[in-house]
């Protein structure tokens, strides 16, 4: 068992003020996987400390040498990509080839992409000709929190750190408590890439402990938040009185639209994509509507593809899916499976209770329920496991209704064979992003949504410029050089 009891913090690996060990489980086999603490009020102060100390000098430092140094990251993710894979499936259940391919990944991804965004933003331009003297600045905002969760853990840590870090900003993270590994390798990646000491730092801990003593600091001027709808809103309660900015990334009950025009391979990419990471992706298209005319061939075939899906732990290669992330996601997911039952929807695939074969382990079926009613609970709420919901509509306007027809709004999806269709549904459609016919979304492209999804983008330059400030300046003197 690993033992990883230390908090990274102005630099140093030091040990927590007053020690409170939490095991890791590794979701595959219900064993402990490593042990690390949960941090207290004063770990917190101490690493807030340390981010506040480094500022003056990380938020003056030329663009071009922070640019450098966090690009030496990239360097260190390569050197050991394959631990960074391991980690992850290990304490979260990504299946091991998945951690490899799309989980850990997500690091060099968006560092390259961030790298690119960096090189668009002007520090300091003139307002325009018609305001001589007049200049737009650009500043970091200051000591960041960011606080992610476990689901997809590499890529909300890179989403967030290395845009604070580029802009200037010196942070503190805590990331989930339920998988901490790959964020104290991260922490490890900075330290070996000679990020100045302060400039990032790593707590581990809990919501209610880290995370809140975190959101409510008053020297932290933004928290950078991935998780739940309910934690997003309890984050900015606890950050209003010191009125910091919050950024919020949250839930997602994604409608995925499939009509009879689609191509062949619609249904199969709608429920892999549902499928993928065991249904733990805020923006899973966990609703799929289908147009009367192609419904029950398209549920015949959905089921037929789900029961293929193979269910096994995270160390075993191969393309199958893994396990939830813990007990109560796994007891949550059978509560759910049980309301749609009770509720009427159509049980079509999987079901209650562990795969066949299988007696340990927080391993879901594969869930179809067809007939899906608007309103039932499954397709209301962010169930987070992999359970697809399915329902019909007689008509393009109607399929857009029950779309939207949810608190929620960050990604849609739609499948079609006509570009004129998809276009119009693109613009009707009330998410952060939709995606069209299985086309991925572009490198750089920002990430976020809209209703009780969250505020703000991640990604690309709209994700660097949640961490900047803007200031009017005037009575520049354009023809001194700048310091
Ligand atoms: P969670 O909200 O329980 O926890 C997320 C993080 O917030 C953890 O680090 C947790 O310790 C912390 N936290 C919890 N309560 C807090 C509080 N009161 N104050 C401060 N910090 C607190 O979410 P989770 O179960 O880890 O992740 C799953 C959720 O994340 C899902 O709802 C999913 O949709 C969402 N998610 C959203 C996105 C997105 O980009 N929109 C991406 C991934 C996951």
């Amino acid at each position: 068992m690993l033992i990883k009891r230390d908090f990274y913090i102005n630099g140093r690996w030091v040990a927590p003020v007053t020690p409170n060990d939490l095991h890791v489980i590794d979701p595959s086999t219900e064993e402990p996987c490593a042990v690390i603490s949960i941090g207290s009020a004063a770990d917190t102060e101490a690493a807030v400390a340390a981010a506040k100390a480094a500022y003056p000098a990380w938020a003056a430092t030329p663009p071009a040498r922070r640019k450098e140094l966090v690009a030496g990251i990239l360097a260190q993710y390569e050197k050991r990509a394959e631990e960074m894979a391991q980690a992850i499936a290990m304490e979260m259940g990504a299946p091991i080839d998945f951690a490899r391919s799309d989980q850990a990944p997500c690091l060099p991804w968006h560092l390259t992409n961030f790298l690119r965004a960096f090189d668009q933003i002007h520090w300091l331009k003139p307002l325009g000709d018609h305001a001589p003297g007049a200049m737009i600045a650009l500043e970091p905002i200051g000591v960041v929190g960011l606080i992610t969760p476990w689901n997809w853990p590499m890529n909300q840590i890179a989403l967030k750190a290395i845009p604070a870090m580029l802009a200037g900003c010196t942070c503190v993270l805590k990331p989930s408590e339920e998988s901490p590994l790959n964020a104290m390798l991260f922490a490890e990646f900075c330290h070996d890439a000679g990020i100045p000491a302060g400039v990032f730092n790593l707590v581990n801990g809990d919501g209610p402990g880290v995370g809140s003593t975190l959101s409510a600091h008053p020297d932290v001027e933004m928290i950078s938040f991935t998780g739940s709808t309910r934690a997003g809103k309890a984050i900015t309660k606890a950050a209003a009185e010191s009125l910091k900015r919050v950024t919020l990334e949250l839930g997602g009950k994604g409608a995925n639209l499939l009509f009879a025009d689609a191509d062949d391979r619609a249904v199969l990419r709608s429920v892999k994509r549902m499928m993928e990471n065991s249904g733990q992706s805020c923006n899973a298209p966990s609703r799929l509507l289908v147009e009367r005319s192609v419904y029950d061939e398209t549920v015949a075939k959905a089921a037929e593809i789900a029961n293929a899906i193979a269910v096994a732990p995270a160390m075993q290669p191969g393309n199958h899916i893994g396990p939830v992330v813990n007990k109560r996601q796994w007891d949550q997911i059978q509560g759910y499976i049980q309301k749609g039952i009770a509720e009427g929807a159509r049980l079509v695939a999987g079901g209650l209770g562990l795969p066949e074969g299988m007696n340990k382990g927080y391993f879901v079926r594969p869930t179809i329920f067809a007939d899906v009613k608007p309103g039932m609970t499954i397709e209301r709420e962010e169930i987070f496991g992999p359970v697809l919901s399915i329902i019909p509509f007689e008509d393009e306007a109607e399929a857009v209704r029950i779309a939207n027809d949810t608190q929620y709004g960050l990604t849609n999806y739609v499948q079609t064979g006509s570009p004129e269709r998809a276009n119009r549904l693109s613009r009707q459609l009330r998410s952060g992003m939709v995606e069209m016919n299985g086309k991925p979304r572009g490198a750089g492209s920002p990430f976020g949504g809209v209703k009780s999804s969250g505020r703000a983008r991640e990604g690309g330059i709209w994700g660097l410029e949640e961490f900047l400030e803007v200031k009017a300046i005037s009575g520049y003197d354009s023809s001194i050089a700048a310091e």
